[in-house]
């Protein structure tokens, strides 16, 4: 089958993805205790008018209401019997929003559950979940899967796996490092890109966590670490989140990921979105500034030398200062 997804980077060279769904629906109604994927068929007004948005704002890609589409996020729904369903839904509605011009990407989120031997979770049922999950995906019409928010990497094996069973389409990975600049599980960002790349992935990269910061750290070390080949993709929250009376909200605004936006294209990420807390507007100034010309000077918004992945010595980073100031002239 075609990888679109391929096609669109040839053509455009930077892509622009969408940003929040939760948090959009949760603007729209959706209660703590609701399943986000029912909406696909009980309010698809709702979730159409998600997609649009961000079409309108200038995303290329539009990410399905799946997130939680396994059945074992189903399941704290009584939903597990609707998997095929639910999931073939939001494609489907996505791909209507979305036409010839723009990519589906298929979400697939984390199970919730541990998998062995530090949960009761088994590779053979991970995989077949989240085949499951694939198979409805591509039945709506996705043109590639988005694995996205892992902090596992065997979990990460499971969903590569399962998708490769239901379907032919290319799939994406990005995982979370929230903790410390790793994953919850302890994975780091080189190990990421590096261990993704063996296992035959070409779009790689991170979403989610604590803000536009942390995710720059994460880029610059995956960009240190990146086999050649390899396409890196980021999608950082709104800003940090703030929790008030047990609300949550994000403090970044449209020019916070503008200016992240710019940092991203620097530092040669390719796929350039959003994750919680952001909305139809933040993309849309993402868009401008994905439009406009590149940043002047760019220079890392932390010690360069710190990193943990792969050691940059002081006499790099200053050769590559200098480099970075002659290229700006
Ligand atoms: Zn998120």
């Amino acid at each position: 089958m075609a990888d679109r997804l391929f096609e669109l980077l040839e053509r455009k060279g930077l892509v622009l993805g969408d940003g929040a769904m939760g948090t959009m629906l949760q603007l729209a109604g959706l209660t703590d205790g609701g399943a986000p994927e029912l909406w696909n068929v009980a309010r698809p007004d709702v979730v159409r008018a998600i997609y649009q948005g961000y079409a309108d704002a200038g995303s290329d890609i539009i990410t399905t209401n799946s997130f939680g589409g396994t059945r074992y996020r189903l399941k704290l729904h009584h939903l597990q019997e609707r998997v095929f369903e639910l999931n073939q839904a939001a494609a489907a509605l996505a791909r209507e929003v979305a036409g010839a011009d723009r990519l589906v990407a298929g979400s697939m989120g984390p199970t919730g559950e541990l998998m062995e031997p530090l949960g009761p979770l088994t590779l053979d049922d991970a995989r077949t979940a989240f085949a499951e999950q694939a198979a409805g995906l591509a039945a709506g019409g996705v043109d590639f899967f988005l694995v996205e928010t892992m902090s596992s990497l065997d979990e990460v094996q499971a969903a590569l796996e399962g998708a490769r069973a239901a379907s032919d389409l290319p799939v994406v990975v990005t995982m979370t490092f929230d903790t410390n600049y790793r994953t919850m599980m302890g994975v780091t960002p080189a190990q990421a890109v590096q261990t993704l790349h063996d296992w035959g992935v070409t779009v790689v990269g991170a979403n989610c966590g604590n803000g536009p910061a942390e995710i720059e750290r994460i880029m610059t070390e995956m960009a240190q670490a990146r086999p050649e080949g390899v396409v890196l993709m980021a999608q950082s929250n709104a800003g940090l989140p703030r929790w008030r009376d047990g609300d949550i909200s994000y403090d970044g605004t449209p020019e916070v990921m503008a200016d992240y936006t710019r940092r991203m294209r620097a530092l040669g990420v390719q796929v350039i979105g959003a994750c919680c807390g952001s909305t139809p507007d933040h993309l849309a100034a993402m868009r401008t500034a994905l439009d406009g010309p590149p940043l002047a000077h760019y220079e890392p918004a932390f010690d360069v030398s710190a990193l943990q992945g792969k050691p940059v010595s002081d006499s790099t980073a200053r050769r590559a200062a200098r480099r970075a100031q002659r290229a700006e002239t």
